[in-house]
This record gives C-alpha cells, structure tokens and sequence, in this order.
C-alpha cells in the first residue's frame, strides 16, 4: 500500500498541499481528482519523491519512505510532458531502466519483446519516436515505467495532450493492462469522466485538501462537500 500520512508542501506562501493522508491499497488503480491548481502533481511528485515534504510521512509497502531518494523507491512514472529519448528506439528507450540495473542482454532482450507486446507495439521496435503517433508514444512512456517492475505506477495526464478519440482508446487499454498487471497504480485527472470510467477509487483533491475518497458510484451518489457536488456530481 501506499501511505500518506499528514504531508504538507509550501511553495513561498502558497500552501500547494494541506496536511493530506491518504491510504492506497496495494493493486487498486487510483485517480487523484481535482480542479488546476489544487495540488494533484504536487501530491504525484511527493510520492515519487521528486518534491520533499515540509512535513508528514510517506510509507510505501510499509517502510517510512519519506526520506528515500526516488531511485529507490520502485515507482515507474509517466508524466504528461516526460518526453521520451528522441535518438533511441522504441527498444532502446524500454530497455533504458534495464540497462542502467546491468540486467543481462538476453534478459533485456526477453523483457523488452514481452512489454512491446503488452503494450500493443510489437513490430514498431526499432523506430524513433518522431516516426509514433501521440498514443503510441505514451503507451512507450508506460513500456518504459514498467520495465523495472515497480511496485507502484504513477501517471501525470498521460494521456492530456491527447485526442478525445485516442484518450478513450487508452483509456480502456490502461484499465485492461492494470487488471493484468496489478501494479498499485495513482493517475491524475482533472476530467471526472476519465476518473469514473478508469478507476476503485477517487480521491477529489481541492485546495490542497482531499474533500472526499470513494469509489466512482460514491463520490458521484454521495458527494461529502458541496465542492465534490459542484465537481463531480450530476449538476456539473
Ligand atoms: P493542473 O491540473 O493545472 O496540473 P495541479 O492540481 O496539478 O494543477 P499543482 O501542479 O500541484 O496543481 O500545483 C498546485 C499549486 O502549487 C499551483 O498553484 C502551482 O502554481 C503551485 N506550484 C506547483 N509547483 C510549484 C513550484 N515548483 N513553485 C511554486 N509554485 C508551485
Ligand atoms: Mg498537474
């Protein structure tokens, strides 16, 4: 599980994140829900230990990570604007994490074919990224978090920048891999359907607060502030 205990971060005099605590469970594909500007990547980049908090506590897999560099915590994540190495391949650009870890070629080579196949990019390894749609060159993004094997996958709008048809499309296909894969897996959305369709549980984050956690059917059936209401709800 991932575990955030009472964190806070202050940017100047701007509170971005508000004493939040927040418990995901291991293997549940989580959004973090909320309007521009309330604190959903700062939330992501503490957890992945890209920001330090100015206080509270991290626990992934129940050890205190809040204090460990990012390298070690074994997250994988896809952030909307984290572009992909434009002079290697698709394969060169999977294997990245890989050969950094001096995993064995043959090993790489293995793991690699595997993860182009779970991500529906068999046959387009040796192009460059220039030569891939938007789509495809997100679902590398995701190729390249999982090579790893990380315990947790975190995602930052991957599919933003998007078209609403190729969105839909990856959106599914996510929903699909993360029921075979099982990672704990948090993404960040500022769009309620996105968070609806795609995933257990929403955490509808406000002000640098979470307002409300629930599953899509009781953050949409029972909104517990007005603000969730305004949101997410019918009214909208
Ligand atoms: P969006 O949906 O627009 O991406 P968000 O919910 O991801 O928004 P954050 O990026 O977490 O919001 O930012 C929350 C607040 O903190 C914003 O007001 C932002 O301007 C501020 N902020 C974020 N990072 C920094 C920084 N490095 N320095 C100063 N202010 C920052
Ligand atoms: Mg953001």
């Amino acid at each position: 599980a991932i575990v955030v205990e009472r964190v806070s971060k202050r940017f100047g005099n701007f509170q971005a994140v508000d004493a939040v605590s927040l418990e995901i469970a291991s293997g549940s594909l989580v959004a973090l829900l909320g309007p521009s500007g309330s604190g959903k990547s700062t939330l992501l980049r503490l957890i992945a230990g890209l920001e330090t908090p100015d206080a509270g506590k991290i626990w992934l897999t129940g050890e205190d990570a809040t204090h460990r560099q990012v390298q070690d915590r074994n997250i994988g994540f896809v952030f909307q604007h984290y572009a992909l190495f434009k002079h290697m391949t698709v394969r060169q650009n999977v294997a990245f994490g890989l050969e950094v870890r001096k995993v064995p070629r043959q090993r790489i080579k293995q793991r690699v074919d595997t993860l182009l196949e779970l991500v529906q990019l068999q046959g387009l390894g040796n192009r460059y990224p220039a030569q891939l749609s938007g789509g495809q060159r997100q679902r590398v993004a995701l190729a390249r978090a999982l090579a790893v094997e990380p315990k947790v996958l975190l995602l930052d709008e991957p599919f933003g920048a998007l078209d609403a048809r190729v969105r839909q499309e990856l959106r599914s296909w996510l929903r699909r891999l993360h029921d075979e894969v099982h990672v704990t897996t948090v993404f960040v959305t500022h769009d309620q359907e996105e968070a609806m369709e795609l995933s257990d549980q929403i955490v509808v984050i406000h002000q640098g607060r979470v307002e409300q956690v629930g599953s899509p059917a009781e953050v949409y059936d029972h909104p517990a502030t007005p603000f969730v209401m305004g949101f997410v709800g019918p009214v909208n």
